[in-house]
């Protein structure tokens, strides 16, 4: 049963690795609408490794993207900060998160957070989420820091 629990001590994984558990990500997808399958996996700033991958349902606007899935994944076994994402898609084009994800994935990120957009050959595109989503809105709005 893959991609169900994080596993430890992943600080060392290459990015060949990465995109290797992204894949595995994907082939779990349940899109039997889109025929896209999606699969996303995050490496939090401990090392820890989750993975998710899009399932959509008949109806369609409640279906749930795979960086969704992983945020949820990490967010059940307590993880909080995405070190970096890797997202990955069939087709030519750049497989970026919509704008939903963004979003989400700026929740449990720094600026130097990274997106690593990937296609079936690999990573075609490394971003940081200040780039992806620039301007954006996030948990410090709302909590005031305390001072001193
Ligand atoms: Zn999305």
């Amino acid at each position: 049963m893959p991609n169900s629990a994080p596993q430890t001590s992943e600080k060392s994984l290459s990015e060949h690795d990465l995109v290797a558990a992204v894949k595995e990500a994907q082939k779990q997808a349940y899109a039997p609408y889109s025929n896209f399958p999606v699969g996303a996996v995050i490496r939090t700033a401990g090392g820890q490794i989750y993975s998710g991958c899009n399932v959509e349902n008949a109806s369609y606007p409640e279906g749930t993207c795979a960086e969704a899935g992983a945020i949820a994944n990490m967010v059940m076994h307590g993880g909080r900060d995405i070190a970096e994402i890797y997202v990955i898609g069939n087709g030519d084009g750049l497989v970026s998160p919509c704008g939903g994800c963004r979003q989400r994935i700026r929740e449990f990120s720094n600026p130097n957070t990274t997106i690593h957009i990937c296609g079936p050959e690999g990573v075609r595109k490394v971003i940081t989420i200040s780039e992806l989503l620039p301007y954006s809105f996030g948990p410090e709005h709302l909590v005031p820091k305390q001072a001193g």
